[in-house]
């Protein structure tokens, strides 16, 4: 299954993706939220004959985050080999675990505010995954998999200078406001290989980040158990996975986003996200 929130900021609706189409589930749940899903949302909507419910054509609409307001964004850092080489930084032993503000996220196409004077703001394409079932002290990787609701796109937007020459935690850079576009649905793990898909990310129609989850230091199960030993996990919140090779801090000298730059975010079996960049009003 896949499953999307349409219509207008603070107002979007629910709905099941088929197609071409989005067949609006709102009659049935309220949200795609962390409170719908505890109270069995996806159960309810699978259960549900959908075929007399109202249709919605696919580009006629905004696109939310596909999920109302998650509680956590967790990211995993330095997760991809190659891009663990081109930050210069050692292979870590464990996965590096931060957090960004969980209100950065914002729908699929909204725009990415550049922050007042930076030169520093940067693209990062993830996978994320969207936790379905609460998760503590999960036994083994393979016990993850019941806890996954599905997987998205997330662009996970970092402003270098106040992530890496401010001290302290990563924080700083990840949580300006919609530093986190996601969506535009989230796939079930039924309907999708996360293990094997191409992931990338342009800037002005030219390729930056051109990779593949099978790149992945620490695999998706194994992320979400890991974090279950110190963390509750609950429906609705998002773990960007991390980001492959080809980020703008890469580059010699580095090349990062300016204001009236276009990014476009893309998965395999996913879709492809597109984000303008504009100035801080
Ligand atoms: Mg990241």
């Amino acid at each position: 299954m896949r499953i999307a929130r349409i219509g207008e900021v603070g107002k979007e609706k629910p709905a099941v993706v088929l197609g071409d189409e989005y067949i609006l589930v709102d009659s049935l749940v309220s949200d795609w939220s962390r409170a719908t899903l505890e109270a069995g949302a996806m159960e309810k909507v699978a259960a549900a004959d959908l075929a007399s419910l109202p249709r919605v054509a696919k580009g006629s609409t905004r696109i939310g985050s596909p999920i109302n307001r998650p509680s956590k964004v967790i990211c995993v850092g330095l997760n991809y080999l190659a891009h663990i080489k081109e930050t210069n930084s050692e292979t870590p032993k464990e996965p590096v675990i931060f957090m960004k503000a969980p209100d950065t996220v914002v729908g699929p196409n909204d725009d990415i505010v550049i922050p007042p004077n930076s030169t520093a703001t940067d693209y990062e394409v993830e996978l994320a995954i969207v936790i379905g079932k609460r998760a503590l002290y999960l036994n083994s990787p393979e016990d993850s998999a019941k806890h996954i609701l599905g997987y998205t796109i997330s662009q996970d937007v970092s402003e270098r200078y106040w992530q890496l020459e401010r001290s302290g935690q990563w924080v700083k850079g990840k949580s300006f406001p919609t530093f986190n576009p996601l969506g535009p649905e989230i796939v079930t793990p039924d309907a999708i290989d996360p293990n094997n898909l191409r992931l990338w990310c342009s800037v002005n129609g030219v390729m930056k980040q051109d990779s593949n989850t099978d790149d992945l230091l620490f695999g998706l199960h194994h992320i979400v158990w890991y974090i279950s030993q110190f963390m509750e996990l609950f429906p609705g919140d998002i773990i960007n996975s991390g980001t492959p090779f080809g980020v703008g801090l890469g580059f010699k000298p580095p090349v990062y986003l300016a204001i009236g730059d276009t990014v476009k975010t893309g998965i395999e079996g996913i879709g492809e996200i597109t984000s303008n960049c504009v100035a801080y009003k």
